[in-house]
C-alpha cells in the first residue's frame, strides 16, 4: 500500500494536503495519503474534492484496486508529482460514521443477548441494513434492542481504536461478530472498542463517544428464511 490511510488514526480529519503518486486513465488517482475511505468492510466510500490550484476535481468514488486507494474524480487532468488539497464530504462521512458505531453497539446487544450470528451487513447513507442468524424473531424483540440501544446512545461512552497482534486478538470471545469484520492475513489488527461493551476488528470509520449517534429507528423487519432475517434501520 502506497498510500497514507489518514482515516485511520483521525477519522475526524476533513482536509488535508497530498501528492499525486500515479493516475490511470486520466481519472484514477492514488495519492501519498488520503483522508478519503475506500468502499470495504460493509462501508461505503467517501465522496468529495480534490483541489489544485484553482481547479477542482470532484471525488465520485473510492475503492481498493491492486491494493491500492484508488480515488475516481470527474474530469481528467492530474498528473503525477501534483500537490493537491483533499476535502472529504464532512456531512456523508460523519452520518456514516455514527452509522458505523450505531451497528457494532447495536449487533453487540443483540448477539449477546440472543445468540444471534451476523451474517452480513451494510451501511448506505440513509440506513443501515443486517441480516442475522436468528431464529426468535418477531417485532416485539427487536423493539426492546432498539430501545436498549438508544439508552446506550444518550450515554457519554468512549469508543477508541487501535492495533493489537493477531494471536492476541484472536482470544477476545466475540471480536469477529460481523460477517465484514473477517480479519485478514496479517499480523496485526486494528481493534473498534465501545468501552466495556464491545470490541470488533475492524478497518472502519467511528465517532468518538456513543452519544454522537443520536437515536436509531427501525425502518422495517423482513424473514428471508428461517435462519435468515434482515433488518434495516436507521439514525436520527
Ligand atoms: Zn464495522
Amino acid at each position: 500500500m502506497l498510500t497514507k490511510m489518514l482515516f485511520l488514526d483521525d477519522s475526524y480529519l476533513k482536509e488535508c494536503n497530498a501528492v499525486v503518486v500515479s493516475v490511470k486513465d486520466q481519472k484514477y488517482v492514488v495519492l501519498d495519503q488520503t483522508i478519503f475511505y475506500p468502499k470495504g468492510g460493509g462501508q461505503p466510500w467517501d465522496t468529495g474534492k480534490i483541489v489544485k490550484d484553482n481547479e477542482t476535481y470532484n471525488v465520485l468514488y473510492v475503492g481498493k484496486f491492486s491494493g491500492e486507494i484508488s480515488h475516481e474524480v470527474d474530469q481528467a487532468g492530474l498528473k503525477e508529482g501534483d500537490r493537491v488539497h483533499c476535502v472529504v464530504d464532512w456531512a456523508r462521512r460523519y452520518k456514516l460514521m455514527r452509522s458505523h458505531t450505531a451497528a457494532h453497539l447495536f449487533a453487540s446487544l443483540l448477539c449477546v443477548g440472543t445468540g444471534a450470528l451476523v451474517t452480513g451487513n451494510q451501511l448506505e447513507e440513509d440506513y443501515i441494513r443486517f441480516d442475522f442468524n436468528f431464529e426468535n424473531f418477531d417485532k416485539e424483540i427487536l423493539d426492546q434492542y432498539v430501545d436498549k440501544a438508544n439508552e446506550f446512545f444518550s450515554k457519554d461512552i468512549p469508543v477508541k481504536w487501535y492495533e493489537l497482534p493477531k494471536e492476541e486478538t484472536m482470544k477476545i470471545p466475540g471480536i469477529v461478530k460481523m460477517a465484514e469484520a473477517l480479519p485478514p492475513d496479517i499480523p496485526v489488527l486494528r481493534i473498534v472498542e465501545i468501552e466495556g461493551v464491545d470490541r470488533q476488528a475492524d478497518g472502519g470509520t467511528h465517532v468518538h463517544s456513543l452519544r454522537e449517534v443520536g437515536r436509531i429507528e427501525l425502518i422495517k423487519a423482513e424473514n428471508k428464511g428461517k435462519n435468515n432475517k434482515r433488518i434495516y434501520f436507521k439514525i436520527v
